[in-house]
C-alpha cells in the first residue's frame, strides 16, 4: 500500500524571520562545531532518509512520475552514499592543515590552516532531483559545522513536504530547518542575513540571488543551467553514442541540468545516428515510452507548456517521437533535425526530453557553434577519436565533461561538481561539499622567544634592509 504523504504547506512568511533568528543564534552557541556532533547529525539524517524511503519514492512518483529505480539511484542511494562518504572522511578533512614549503624564517610561527564553519547558511533547491539537490548540499553544510535553512522547490511539493518531515524528526531542529514556499517565501529568506547562500536553479534566478547577496557581501555558490553541447564526429562509435545520449535524455524525462541540450553531428553520419537512436528507443521502451513504467513525467504544467512551446516554435523537423499528453504531463523522447544554429532548441535550455540534432560540415564548425550558443555550458559531451576529443576539450569550455558518454562526470560521488562562468560558480560533492561550507582560516602563533629575531621588523629601519 502506498504510504500517506505529509501535506505541502507554505511556511507563513511572518514566521520566517523568527525561524532564521533561532537557527542563526544556535550557531553562536558553538553546538555545531564539535566533529562528533556533526557526525551524529549526519547519521541521523541518513537514518531519517532510510526510514522514509517509501515516502520519498511515493513523493518522487507524484512530483515527477519517477520510477522506483531512478528514485533509488538518483535520490535515496545518492544522498545516503554521500553521507557515508562524508562520515568516513570528515575527521581527516577537518584536521588543521600545514601549508606546503614553509620558509625557515616562519617555521616557528606554526603557520596552519583551520577549517572553520561559515555560520548560518541558506540552501535553495530545485525540482528535478528534489531530494538529492536539496539534501546533497545540506550534507556539506552539516559536515562543515554550520547551521542551515533549506528551501526546497515548490515545483516538487510532495518531495518538499517529505523533506520537511524527515528533518523535523531526525536532526536537531534548532540547527537545521526546512522552510517551504515559492517566490515570496524565498524573497523573505533572501532579505535575511546569511553567511553563505547555496543556490541550484536557473541562471535568471541565480542573478536575483547574487544581487540579493551583494549588499551584505554574502558568498554564494551558484549551480545553474545547461545548454550543453554533445559533439559526434565521423570517427565516433555511432551505435554507442546513440544509446548513451538517448539515456542522457530519457533519465528523469530529460529534466537533468547536465544532459546534452543538443547534438552537433558530422553531416555524413546523421542518418546512421538517427537510425541508431530509433533502434535504442525501441530497445529501451519496447511498448513505447508512455506505457513504460521506467519513463517519468514533466514536473509541472508550467514546465510542460514551456517545453511544448519550444517544440511548436522550432523550424526543425521531428524525426523520432513528438507525441504529448498534457493531462499526464507526458512528452515522448523526441529527436528533431535542426539546420539553423539560432533555432531556440539550441539557444534555450529545454530541460526536457528533446534531442535536437544539428548537422555540421566538420569539427571546426561544431566547435564554433558550441562556443557561440553558450560560452561556458555546464556539461560537454565529445564523441570521436582521441585527438578530436582533446581538441574539443581544449577549445570548448564547460563546467564538466564526459568523454564518449552522457553526464557520467556528474554521478561520481567523489568528483567535485559545478559550473563555470554563467553555468555557475563553486562546486560540491565529496570533499568539495565540505570545502564549500568552510572557511580555510590561516593562523600563525608567534612565540615569545622570537622577539629578538623579530626586532629587525621594527623602526627605525635605517640600515636594516642591508643587514637583511
Ligand atoms: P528556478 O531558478 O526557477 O528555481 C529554483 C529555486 O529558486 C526554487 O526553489 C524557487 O522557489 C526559487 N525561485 C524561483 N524564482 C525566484 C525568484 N524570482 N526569486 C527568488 N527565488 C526564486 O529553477 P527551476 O525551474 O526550479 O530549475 C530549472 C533550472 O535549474 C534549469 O536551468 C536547470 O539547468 C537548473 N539546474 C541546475 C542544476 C545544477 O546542479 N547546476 C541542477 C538542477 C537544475
Amino acid at each position: 500500500m502506498a504510504p500517506n504523504l505529509p501535506p505541502f504547506a507554505n511556511t507563513p512568511i511572518d514566521d520566517i524571520p523568527k525561524i532564521v533568528e533561532e537557527v542563526r543564534s544556535t550557531f553562536f552557541t558553538q553546538k555545531t562545531k564539535p566533529i562528533e556532533f556533526r557526525l551524529r547529525q549526519l547519521r541521523k539524517l541518513y537514518w531519517g532518509i532510510v526510514d522514509h524511503e517509501a515516502e520519498i519514492i511515493e513523493a518522487c512518483k507524484k512530483d515527477l512520475g519517477k520510477s522506483v529505480y531512478e528514485t533509488q539511484l538518483s535520490e535515496i542511494k545518492w544522498v545516503e552514499n554521500d553521507i557515508i562518504f562524508v562520515n568516513k572522511n570528515l575527521e581527516k578533512w577537518a584536521k588543521v592543515e600545514k601549508p606546503e614549503d614553509i620558509p625557515l624564517t616562519n617555521y616557528f610561527m606554526r603557520p596552519r590552516i583551520r577549517k572553520d564553519p561559515l555560520g548560518c547558511v541558506l540552501i535553495i533547491g530545485t525540482f528535478n532531483f528534489p531530494i538529492n539537490l536539496t539534501f546533497g548540499p545540506l550534507v556539506g553544510a552539516i559536515a562543515g559545522g554550520n547551521t542551515a535553512i533549506v528551501k526546497p522547490s515548490e515545483q516538487a511539493p510532495a518531495s518538499a513536504a517529505v523533506m520537511q518531515k524527515i528533518l523535523a524528526v531526525s536532526v536537531d531542529p534548532s540547527c537545521y530547518r526546512v522552510i517551504n514556499g515559492g517566490i515570496p517565501e524565498t524573497q523573505a529568506l533572501l532579505a535575511e542575513k546569511w553567511d553563505k547562500i547555496f543556490f541550484t536553479g536557473s541562471a535568471n534566478v541565480g542573478k536575483i540571488i547574487a544581487k540579493a547577496a551583494a549588499p551584505t557581501l554574502t558568498p554564494v555558490t551558484l549551480e545553474l543551467g545547461g545548454r550543453n553541447p554533445a559533439i559526434v564526429t565521423k570517427k565516433a562509435d555511432i551505435h554507442l553514442a546513440a544509446r548513451r545520449l538517448l539515456w542522457g535524455k530519457i533519465f528523469n524525462a530529460g529534466q537533468v541540468c547536465i544532459s546534452q541540450n543538443y547534438i552537433l553531428v558530422d553531416k555524413d553520419v546523421v542518418p546512421t545516428l538517427v537510425a541508431e537512436l530509433k533502434s535504442a528507443m525501441a530497445d529501451f521502451f519496447p511498448n513505447g515510452a508512455k506505457e513504460s513504467p521506467d519513463y517519468g513525467r514533466i514536473a509541472s504544467n508550467q514546465q510542460f507548456s514551456r517545453i511544448k512551446k519550444m517544440l511548436d516554435n522550432t523550424s526543425g523537423k521531428i524525426v523520432i517521437g513528438g507525441t504529448m499528453d498534457a493531462e499526464q504531463r507526458f512528452i515522448e523522447p523526441t529527436v528533431i533535425e535542426v539546420s539553423d544554429p539560432s533555432d531556440s532548441l539550441l539557444t534555450e535550455e529545454s530541460f526536457g526530453p528533446l534531442i535536437p540534432i544539428m548537422p555540421v560540415e566538420n569539427l571546426d564548425e561544431a566547435i564554433r557553434i558550441a562556443n557561440s550558443v553558450h560560452a561556458t555550458p555546464l556539461g560537454l559531451y565529445p564523441f570521436g577519436s582521441k585527438d578530436e576529443v582533446e581538441k574539443i576539450l581544449t577549445e570548448v569550455r564547460s563546467g564538466g565533461a564526459s568523454v564518449n558518454d552522457a553526464w557520467t562526470h556528474g554521478v561520481i560521488p567523489t568528483l567535485a561538481f559545478g559550473g563555470v562562468g554563467d553555468s555557475g560558480s563553486g562546486s560540491y560533492r565529496g570533499r568539495a561539499s565540505f570545502d564549500c561550507f568552510v572557511h580555510r582560516r590561516s593562523v600563525t602563533t608567534t612565540p615569545r622567544w622570537m622577539e629578538k629575531l623579530l626586532a629587525v621588523r621594527y623602526p627605525p629601519y635605517e640600515g636594516k634592509y642591508e643587514q637583511y
